[in-house]
């Protein structure tokens, strides 16, 4: 289902991305070298865990993801800039990626905040207008339950996040099986999926 993963190369799309959350920014890729005791979700403790016993400092940027045919992504991340001034990628990936595509942002540091990822749909479909809008959704109930996204434990009220979960479950599911918005809805109803779940989806967003 949802599987981004790290751009095989840098195309047109991600320059457009890369505009947007750094002009002028230079990607780089960079292998991943997993620290131990490092976690998936974790480049921020990571980094300072690394900062504090092998000096050096935290580097912050952007890394970039793509979903195929479906979206490119910038994630808010963190590498180890080593006291010699190389870029290291030291948290392991979730599925096990090799490197990964970084755009160091020289204006930004790392204060504890809620970044959401930023994305951009690869073309225009309802279906990924909503899974972007249903997935931007899940970061604000988090960040209003004061919970910062991906740094490990979330404990956010079930009733409020259990129904976006699944929404992006089931986009995620459509979009892979590349279902457009006049196409008969996933959920078997006979409508297409604009007049069925969309709708429902575009009345529960708006
Ligand atoms: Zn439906």
């Amino acid at each position: 289902m949802y599987t981004t993963t790290t751009p095989a190369r840098i195309d047109a799309s991600l320059h457009r991305l890369i505009d947007k959350v750094t002009p002028g920014g230079l990607p780089t890729y960079l292998d991943v070298r997993p620290e131990p005791g490092a976690t998936v979700n974790g480049c921020f403790s990571n980094v300072r865990a690394k900062v504090a016993r092998d000096g050096g400092r935290m580097l912050c940027g952007w890394q970039l993801w793509q979903w195929p045919r479906v979206l490119v992504e910038a994630e808010f991340h963190a590498v180890w800039l080593s006291p010699q001034g190389r870029m290291v990628e030291i948290t392991p990936k979730p599925h096990g990626e090799r490197s990964i595509l970084f755009v160091p942002d020289a204006r930004r540091d790392y204060h504890g905040e809620v970044v959401d990822n930023v994305r951009m749909a690869l073309h225009d479909d309802q279906l990924v207008q909503h899974f972007i809008r249903v997935s931007r959704a899940i970061v604000q109930v988090m960040t209003r339950s004061g919970q910062p996204a991906g740094q490990g434990h979330v404990h956010v009220p079930a009733e409020q996040i259990a129904p976006l979960r699944q929404a992006q479950r089931f986009l995620g599911c459509a979009i892979e099986s590349e279902l457009r918005e006049h196409d008969p809805c996933l959920c078997g109803s006979g409508l297409r999926y604009e007049q069925c779940h969309g709708h429902e989806l575009e009345l529960a967003l708006a």
